[in-house]
């Protein structure tokens, strides 16, 4: 059976990889020069950053999976380490390295900036969203379930809404509680203690999947094709045509809105959201309080030590920052970092359409599309996530299983 896959982004890449490990003769076309997508490595200035700062979690378990599966060793490339959110307002909260659900008791008891009331309310609280298996009644927004529970102290502007952001890259207010508790029902939720986890990678995107991922592909008898687009695709009853050649089947894993354009049934018109990743240069010994530090002035949200004095400040989601030059918005964030001196260098990365916006009830498309050999992979189609480099490559890896297990049925 061959197969095309459409987009190199980590969907892609988990695809092909679950393909050509079973033996199925896979191409992937990507229209850019490299590996990665949303998530991929650029060279500025000589020096090798992200496209965008990404957190992981230790939830990201089908990630670690494939990893391991092409000899990138997650022990060696994550820093792991016990959750802890840490901003510059004093708020502190630090999991231990104990069983489930103690970590997480023992965090939120011992947070520091709390009043002990809200604490046990809180408490109470995820008690009774753990006992409703995280299902949430009605089509809300984060703010609204959150205003809904009381949840409306330290925690809710310490917490709450910094997580949803980072998970949702988009607002309380604007944000699906459906989805962000999804995200709390795996992280903080979760019967394994692995899982509430951070994952900070020491390497750079690239080196953690698509660079590994395409030399496996290569060596293993894929075929990557780089820089090519691809315009359309040419459907009949036994096979696809992309680009000039015939394959059994072909899964598309793009972006929602370029795979609009290659199959017109495909009308989820989404919004999208923003987010600039700030790269300010500090000198070598310079180092945040933890790896992950929440900002909490006018424009700042989350700065993240990348080492040797480099940090990656992140902006998540539509507002007030977009108006600024990139001068202003990097003086504005290093103001706000407890740096001693200016940054020797700085970069500001700003991506426009970096995730879908996750508003409540949106159209997730499903893997299946009215023509049998067509299927669709990508965030967007992984419903029980936003926009996340987990739910790109379980979607991926969904798509690939669906193909192999109907691939004694495939005639070419
Ligand atoms: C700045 C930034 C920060 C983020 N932070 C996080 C984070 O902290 N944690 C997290 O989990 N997620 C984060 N995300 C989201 C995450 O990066 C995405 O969810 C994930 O990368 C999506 O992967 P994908 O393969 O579904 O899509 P994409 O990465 O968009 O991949 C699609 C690929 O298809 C290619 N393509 C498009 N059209 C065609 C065509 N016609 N022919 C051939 N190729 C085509 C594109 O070039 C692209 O390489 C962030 C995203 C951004 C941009």
């Amino acid at each position: 059976m061959k197969v095309a896959v459409i987009g190199g982004g980590w969907a892609g890449l988990a695809a092909a990889v679950e393909l050509t490990a079973a033996g199925v003769d896979t191409t992937v076309f990507e229209a850019g020069r490299v590996p990665g997508g949303r998530a991929r490595s650029i060279t500025v200035d000589g020096r090798r950053l992200d496209n965008g700062q990404h957190i992981l979690l230790g939830a990201y378990r089908e990630i670690l999976e494939v990893m391991r599966r092409i000899g990138a060793d997650p022990e060696q490339l994550f820093d792991r380490r016990p959750l802890q959110l840490v901003d510059d307002a004093g708020f502190r909260m630090a999991l231990p390295k104990w069983p489930v659900p103690l970590n997480v008791a023992w965090g939120l008891l011992t947070a520091h900036g709390v009043g002990w009331r809200e604490k046990m309310a809180t408490a109470r609280w995820m008690q009774g969203v753990k006992a409703r298996g995280f299902r949430l009644a009605a089509n809300t927004t984060v703010a609204e379930w959150l205003d809904g529970a009381g949840q409306t102290g330290e925690l809710r502007r310490h917490l709450w809404e910094p997580l949803c952001l980072a998970a949702l890259n988009i607002p309380a207010g604007r944000a699906s509680a459906q989805v962000f508790a999804n995200v709390l029902r795996d992280s903080l939720g979760s019967p394994r203690r692995e899982d509430t986890d951070l994952l900070l990678p020491r390497v750079d995107l690239g080196r953690l999947l698509p660079e590994p991922a395409s030399n496996w592909l290569a060596e293993h008898g894929a075929t990557l094709r780089f820089t090519t687009r691809i315009d359309a695709l040419e459907t009949a009853p036994g096979h696809v045509t992309v680009a000039g050649e015939r394959f059994a089947a072909a899964i598309i894993a793009t972006a929602p809105q370029h795979a609009g354009k290659l199959l017109p049934e495909m009308t989820a018109n989404y919004d999208y959201e923003p987010i600039a990743t700030v790269y300010l240069q500090f000198g070598p010994r310079f180092r945040l309080p933890f790896p992950l530090f929440k900002q909490t002035g006018k424009y700042g949200q989350w700065a993240v030590d990348r080492g040797d004095g480099l940090i990656g400040c992140v902006l998540s989601g539509h507002g007030d920052w977009e108006a600024l030059t990139d001068e202003e918005l990097a003086a504005t964030l290093q103001a706000e970092l407890p740096a001693s001196g200016p940054a020797t260098w700085q970069r500001v990365i700003r991506e426009k359409r970096a995730t879908f916006s996750c508003q409540p009830g949106i159209p997730r498309p499903a893997c299946v599309t009215s023509h049998p050999r067509v299927l669709l992979a990508g965030d967007y189609t992984w419903a029980d996530y936003p926009a996340t480099l987990e739910g790109a490559v379980r979607s991926g890896r969904r798509a690939a299983r669906l193909l192999i297990a109907n691939r004694d049925n495939s005639p070419t």
